[in-house]
């Protein structure tokens, strides 16, 4: 694989909280390669798995720059439902992209369904395109399950109805450092720590 020209990777995504998390990781793995940010043309996202959307992001990315590009696609899955809300997480309860509004429509869903039956996880996939067309895909998967009211002021998303397994608590109730270090952009995080280190 070539991270050549000018030896940097660019990352698409415009979430500021997944680039700090981005460049802390290729940062402590390679610290030769710079992070640009991508602000060229924003692709379609039309895919139906985490992984087609990840894709679809960094390979425009990789084309557009002649560079390594890095996509991240994630979303919450909740078993009862036979997965989703998945791909649709940002825009569950319509495209105004509401989060609150998205989190009340899934605990209203869940209303008659007990604790037994209400897993979910929390699903990462990063995509690494490279611009000779090298592609990688990898997935954290962070299980839990949800709580039948929002508690919590941390975090985003449906983090304030997501109780990770081992926890008593909502994702929204850890601290961002707790969250950083387990949660499945860290688990997919991992498996990508190889892949960036083998880039030439
Ligand atoms: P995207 O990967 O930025 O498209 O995120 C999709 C959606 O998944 C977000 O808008 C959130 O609703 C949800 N989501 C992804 N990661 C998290 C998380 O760490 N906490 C809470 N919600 C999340």
């Amino acid at each position: 694989m070539t991270p050549a020209p000018g030896r940097a990777l660019v990352l698409a995504t415009h979430n500021t909280h997944k680039v700090d998390e981005f460049q802390a990781i290729v940062s402590a793995v390679r610290p030769d390669l710079d992070v640009l940010p991508y602000d060229g043309p924003e692709p379609v996202e039309d895919g139906v798995t985490f992984a087609a959307n990840a894709l679809i992001k960094a390979r425009s990315a990789a084309s557009h720059t002649g560079r390594v590009a890095l996509a991240d696609d994630s979303g919450i899955c909740v078993d009862a439902l036979g997965g989703s809300p998945g791909v649709f997480s940002a825009y569950w309860a319509g495209h105004a992209k509401d989060a609150r509004a998205n989190l009340e429509l899934l605990l209203d869903q869940l209303s008659d369904i007990g604790d037994p039956h209400r897993a979910a996880q929390f699903v990462s996939t990063i995509a690494l395109v490279t611009p000779d067309g090298h592609e990688h895909v990898v997935e954290g998967r962070w299980p839990g399950r949800l709580a039948t009211r929002a508690q919590g002021a941390g975090g985003f998303g449906y983090d304030p109805i997501f109780v990770p397994d081992g926890s008593t608590r909502t994702v929204a109730e850890w601290s961002a450092a707790e969250k950083n270090a387990d949660s499945h952009r860290a688990r997919a995080f991992r498996e990508l720590a190889p892949l960036l280190s083998r880039l030439s």
